[in-house]
């Protein structure tokens, strides 16, 4: 069958410029009406001519060739060739493949190439990269109408509310708060001003909004002058915001019993410390199971830790919203009481103490008696470290194990507002 055309009347109906190449070096070619309209011929039934009367020797030689290399595996290729027509120069893009079973038989796809035609598709990649990007990305001009919104952008703010035509009328419905709207818009205008004063850099504000799904969201706006408008990329980080908090909180809470931390305690009692004014009581407790490594050897560890979780729950339980207690050690645990005095803080401490020995601890099957001792220290007027204040404490909380255990202590006198 070699160098017969196969049947080519279904073609005629396909609108593309296709043509059936058959042959070696010199293809003969037959062209469906799309194809004949393209190199301004007249189309007629079973019409067979060599490739070069289409285009030209050079450039059938050129296709010839191209064919040839083509891989046996049915995969096509593109190529864009130059070619002398009927109908005048042009420039062609020709996708060509082999056909099935046929060594000898190409079927070329051609297409008119313009300038024009490159830019489009130049425009519509480049539209389908920023569509498909993970970020929003906007465009205003220079009063900041919107000219572009890419899909990301829709997604965070298209409201159903309304389109928003101009950046203003954005805000009310991003920040339904209108505190923090105004304190936004105002960082607005020095970003976008910055953006105007120097356009070789982003500038960029971190804003919690609120979405068209109803979300608020933490997003990352950053703004830079373009031409003579303002491009804006949208960078959602909420996740990340929402693993830092996490991460801060794990970093301040002990895992077994939930309680704040040592580190927490420390930071919560300095900044306490250093935002009341001079006068303002403050009191420490420290308390320490008594024995407690008696319990651990003879119920062993795992009932130990559930008697310190009992502990933290029950010291918890019997404390106001405002103090804080926290685990700072193995079996010792620090509260916080801001405006208690120590003298009332006594009392704070042995109802606590009440509260955690009241019962025993069941742990399974055995129940537990529990003792704890509690050292009290107030805020002195000159102290001004949290650790100064705890240190007392911890010396009342000695002085109630040296006189026995299962008591409290309080530490000293000239205390503030004692
Ligand atoms: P004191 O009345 O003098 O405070 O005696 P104590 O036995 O309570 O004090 P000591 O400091 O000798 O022992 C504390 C024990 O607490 C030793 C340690 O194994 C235990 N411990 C520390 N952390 C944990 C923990 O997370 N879980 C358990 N189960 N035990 C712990
Ligand atoms: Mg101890
Ligand atoms: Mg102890």
């Amino acid at each position: 069958m070699s160098g017969a055309f196969p049947d080519t009347g279904l073609l005629d109906l396909v609108e593309h410029a296709v043509l059936i190449a058959v042959g070696g070096r010199a293809l003969r070619v037959a062209p469906n009406p799309a194809a004949c309209r393209l190199f301004g011929i007249a189309h007629e039934a079973n019409l067979r001519v060599p490739l070069s009367r289409l285009v030209g020797r050079s450039a059938a030689a050129e296709l010839a060739t191209f064919a040839e290399r083509l891989p046996m595996n049915g995969l096509g290729a593109r190529t864009a060739i130059s070619c002398k027509t009927p109908r005048g120069a042009l420039l062609l893009a020709a996708d060509v493949a082999r056909a099935p079973g046929r060594t000898d038989v190409f079927v070329l796809t051609l297409r008119e190439e313009t300038a024009d035609a490159t830019a489009v598709e130049a425009l519509s990649q480049a539209n389908m990269v920023l569509q498909s990007l993970p970020v929003g990305i906007e465009l205003y001009d220079r009063r900041f109408n919107a000219l572009f919104y890419n899909r990301k952008s829709d997604e965070l703010f298209d409201y159903s509310e309304r389109a928003i035509i101009n950046h203003a009328d954005w805000w009310d419905l991003a920040f339904p708060d209108a505190e923090k709207r105004e304190a936004a818009r105002a960082e607005w205008a020095v970003v976008t001003a910055a953006a105007e004063a120097d356009p070789t850099q982003a500038h960029m504000a971190e804003w919690a909004v609120m979405c068209r799904d109803g979300v608020t969201r933490d997003i990352q706006f950053y703004y830079r002058r373009a031409g003579e408008g303002f491009s804006l990329v949208l960078w959602d980080v909420s996740d990340r915001r929402r693993l830092e908090t996490e991460l801060r909180e794990l970093a301040l809470t002990d895992s077994l019993t939930g309680l704040p931390n040592r580190r927490c305690f420390f930071e919560t009692a300095q900044s306490l410390l250093d935002n009341a004014p001079p006068n303002r009581a403050l009191t420490v407790l420290m308390l320490d199971v008594d024995h407690f490594k008696a319990v651990n050897d003879r119920f062993g560890h795992s009932v130990g830790d559930e008697v310190l979780k009992a502990v933290a729950a029950r010291g918890k339980a019997a404390l106001r919203k405002e103090d804080l207690i926290a685990r700072v050690g193995g079996e010792e645990f620090a509260a916080l009481l801001p405006g208690t005095e120590a003298a009332h803080a006594a009392c704070v401490a042995r109802r606590l103490r009440e509260a955690i020995i009241a019962e025993p601890v069941t742990v399974g099957a055995v129940a537990i008696p529990v003792t704890v001792s509690i050292g009290v220290a107030g805020r002195r007027r000159d102290d001004a470290a949290a650790e100064v204040i705890v240190e007392r404490a911890d010396a009342a909380l000695y002085a109630a194990k040296s006189a026995g255990r299962d008591r409290v202590a309080v530490a000293d006198e000239n205390l503030v507002g004692g």
